[in-house]
């Protein structure tokens, strides 16, 4: 199979429709990342997403939608809280994990009787779905277990041969995947952190709580409320460590490593010996959410064996930028003052 990477106009987003509607994928740009996109109704077109990006079964599929009246015969029932949340977010970088109805067949969620839907900003993906016609079941397009891909050549370099179409709609705005919250009664539970963070939960509820998985290590057999969050992740194939401490004491650190294959990932502003290689991520936390990515990709294309990383900031989007590299980096982090 040929995979061809397609402008996002009118005509191409209509033949991409019509091979989702005849049951194919096809890669779509979203704010966040870009996803593998196939009609959540259709267990066959589902299992090819699973299939194309080889990712595990149990991980669940997020269904994307145009407007939020598709929501209703998605779930079962929507609570208020999830319904003021998706009021005061949508579209945008957030995913409500709910109740689903048996429309959503098993394989999309995942074997879970809940699926996390989103309602994207991007205005290609939205046209997409708009003309399929259908909610789409899209996780990001890589191929799992590498860095989730902003670029539509990232997702050509995973899934080139292994896809019909990508539509190419540049790079991704946010970067990171999307924020994901469950409900319990009152509560909002984050699941995953994203560019909705946690202080913007807070606007709709002060009850918020961070679920174990977004900062601690969980063991391949737990039974866990995020699946995706329990697996390697974002890996590149450079082994990375964080290193959570001062300018100072990183380029101590590192220096004391430093050998031909080591390169050292830190902040725009950054000032490192000239001995060290280094590749700049961002200065600030939105920075390096865009960026954070595209620079796994390029830690291994530049053929790094040893990465050492700038611990980034846990506020905001910082959150959901740390949570990614504490996977590319197995959680292996070196404290200052440890
Ligand atoms: P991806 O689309 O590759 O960013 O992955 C989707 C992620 O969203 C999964 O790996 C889960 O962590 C989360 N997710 C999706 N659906 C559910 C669900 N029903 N329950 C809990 N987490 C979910
Ligand atoms: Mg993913």
């Amino acid at each position: 199979m040929n995979t061809k990477i397609l402008k996002p106009t009118k005509e191409n987003i209509s033949c991409c429709a019509k091979l989702i509607k005849s049951g194919e994928v096809v890669g779509m740009p979203t704010e966040t990342v870009y996803g593998l996109a196939a009609n959540a109704f259709d267990e066959a077109a589902v299992k090819k997403i699973f299939e194309a990006k080889k990712r595990p079964a149990d991980n669940p599929l997020i269904v994307h939608i145009a407007d939020i009246e598709m929501l209703k015969g998605l779930v079962k029932d929507v609570p208020d809280i999830a319904f003021d949340v998706c009021k005061r977010f949508w579209p945008g970088p957030l995913t409500v994990v709910l109740p689903k109805s048996d429309k959503i067949p098993l394989i999309t969620s995942g074997g879970l009787d809940t699926v996390g839907i989103r309602l994207p900003s991007n205005e290609v993906a939205r046209e997409l779905i708009r003309a399929s016609g259908l909610p789409l079941a899209a996780p990001s397009a890589n191929l799992s277990g590498s860095p989730s891909p902003t670029t539509a050549s990232h997702v050509y370099d995973d899934l080139n041969g292994r896809i019909p179409a990508i539509l190419d709609g540049g790079k991704c705005s946010v970067g990171v995947e999307s924020t994901v919250i469950s409900f319990e009664s009152d509560i909002i539970r984050l699941l995953r952190p994203g560019r909705i963070s946690v202080d913007d939960l807070k606007t709709v509820t002060t009850n918020v709580i961070i679920d174990n998985g977004v900062l601690e290590v969980i063991s391949n057999d737990t039974r866990v409320k995020s699946p995706g969050m329990k697996y390697k992740h974002y890996s590149p194939k450079a082994d990375v460590t964080l290193i959570d401490g001062s300018a100072e004491f990183f380029e101590r650190y590192v220096s004391e490593r430093n050998s031909a294959e080591t390169y050292a990932l830190i902040f725009d502003g950054d000032n490192i010996s000239n001995d060290i290689k280094s590749i700049k991520y961002g200065g600030s936390s939105e920075q390096q959410a865009e960026r954070i990515f595209a620079v796994l990709r390029e830690i291994d294309k530049i053929g790094a064996k040893k990465v050492y990383a700038r611990c980034p900031s846990k506020e905001g989007i910082g959150l959901a930028v740390y949570n990614r590299m504490l996977r590319a980096a197995g959680f292996k982090v070196i404290k200052e003052g440890d």
